[in-house]
């Protein structure tokens, strides 16, 4: 037992799950690192002892879809400030996009080199938690293949591109950039919606004056997203390059990439919290209530949520991502009548992830909790190369939740610590409370409260 002679801490009487099991452990840890997972390790050995009995341990949730807003002179924690969301949340890594609107300036936006450079800069000492860079690729920016070399070198290793708005890359070049971002060894992850069918069902909806907000989901309906998904998998598999399908929102939708998965493709594809709860009679209530709900792909009928559990159950869709946008209803949000067309697209989640998926898929029996685990920690681990996140295992960092299943809330925006104003789950009862968090080793979450640090939380070099 050398090695546990000197222990910082140990989280004590929890069950410990993994992807693949869940049993009775105490977890040591050593530093940043895990160093033994086993029953009645010796409580006298560490520094300080977590009690976690009759309560779950977790590794730490990664997040590998949002787009958290950077730091600016105006706004000077805005970045912090979402990080310390995603740790009360039991997040302790995610990712992050820097489209245009999150922050970049117009000189940065020209250039993949340039977006990647000043966002690492920008973001630098400002997190609570882990945190890495997907960098967008977009049809303004010059060249960016060229670039893709020196984004690998600073540990940016996923890559996404859109297939429709005015930053949307067409299909030949994304066809292209499938080919040169496998041949540089990243992932490129895509927005998948048909550019033509989109661009034909706002028109529609607008020449027929259905301009409220209800009419942003009837203007993108599935067989705009199928469509999109279906043309991006084609353009897969003649690359013969891996694709990442980001917000798989419906049924038909996910059939297309169960299809190409049976094929032998090599695709990965993700769903998200809110189509997992929330459905389209969401746009039936009054428009100042229903814009909230303006996010792309949108809300769709509840035939789709049951769907999208049963592919998350039977490894058709591979993790869950909250495409976290922390628009306030009083800023970026603002609603004054405008047709949905012009509404800010997107919805806060870096908060809410684990408690919706725990109470909604795990609670229900809809997925294991070990499932779960995988989802929500080993396999994004694995896919955006956090090696050495990701599972509570010997030899991985101590990214730590001991949550509790017996507690249960209901989510309020006012409980919550994001920088949007709302959030989508209003009123919606959870099952499950997250009790401590602990990020490489240190405690950032003790009891329910922050205690961890701006800065702590580190620039992840990734490699695929
Ligand atoms: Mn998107
Ligand atoms: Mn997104």
């Amino acid at each position: 037992m050398d090695r546990l002679t000197r222990l910082d801490v140990l989280v004590r009487g929890g069950t410990v799950v993994t992807a693949a099991e869940s049993r009775q452990a105490d977890v040591a840890v050593s530093g940043e690192t895990i160093v033994a997972v086993e029953a009645g390790l010796p409580a006298e050995a560490a520094q300080r002892v977590i009690d976690a009995s009759g309560m779950l341990v977790l590794p730490g949730v990664i997040d590998g879809h949002t787009h958290t807003r950077i730091a600016s002179d105006a706004e000077p924690d805005r970045f912090f400030q979402d990080s310390v969301a995603a740790a009360f949340g039991g997040t302790t890594t995610f990712l992050a996009f820097n489209n245009p609107g999150t922050g970049l300036s117009e000189d940065a936006q020209r250039s993949l080199r340039g977006g990647v450079g000043e966002w690492l800069a920008r973001t630098a000492g400002d997190s609570a938690v882990d945190y890495g860079l997907s960098a967008v690729i977009t049809a303004q920016q010059e060249d960016a293949a060229a670039d893709l070399a020196a984004a690998l070198e600073t540990g940016v290793a996923t890559f996404k591109a859109f297939m429709v708005y005015d930053f949307g890359v067409d299909e030949t070049a994304l066809g292209r950039l499938l080919r040169r971002v496998a041949k540089a060894g990243g992932l490129l992850q895509v927005h998948c919606e048909d550019r033509a069918g989109l661009s034909a069902g706002i028109s529609g909806e607008l020449a027929a004056g259905r301009t409220a907000p209800r009419f942003h989901a009837d203007s993108r309906p599935p067989s705009v997203e199928a469509a999109g998904t279906r043309r991006a998998l084609a353009l897969s598999a003649e690359a013969g390059a891996p694709l990442y399908v980001v917000h798989l929102s419906s049924a038909a939708a996910l059939a297309a990439v169960r299809e190409a998965k049976a094929a032998g493709q090599v695709i990965f594809a993700e769903t998200c919290p809110h189509y997992l709860a929330l459905d389209a009679a969401r746009y039936d209530l009054p428009d100042v209530e229903a814009m909230r709900y303006v996010i792309s792909p949108p809300l769709r009928e509840r035939s789709n949520v049951d769907a999208l559990w049963d592919g998350l159950a039977d490894g058709s869709l591979d993790l869950v991502a909250t495409d976290h946008v922390p628009d306030r209803l009083g800023v970026e949000k603002r609603y004054s009548g405008q047709s949905f067309d012009v509404i800010s697209n997107g919805a806060p989640g870096i908060e809410t992830l684990l408690s919706m998926v725990y109470s909604e898929g795990v609670s229900t029996g809809r997925i294991t909790v070990e499932r779960m685990v995988d989802l929500l920690a080993t396999t994004p681990a694995r896919l955006f190369g956090l090696r050495r996140k990701g599972a509570v295992e010997v030899g991985r960092e101590a990214d730590l939740v001991v949550f509790d299943t017996r507690a249960g809330r209901t989510i309020r925006a006012r409980d919550l610590h994001h920088t949007s104003d709302y959030t989508p789950y209003e009123g919606w009862p959870v099952s499950g409370a997250v009790r401590h968090v602990l990020l490489r080793g240190r405690e950032v979450i003790r009891n329910g409260l922050f205690v961890g640090l701006r800065g702590f939380g580190r620039y992840q070099e990734r490699r695929l």
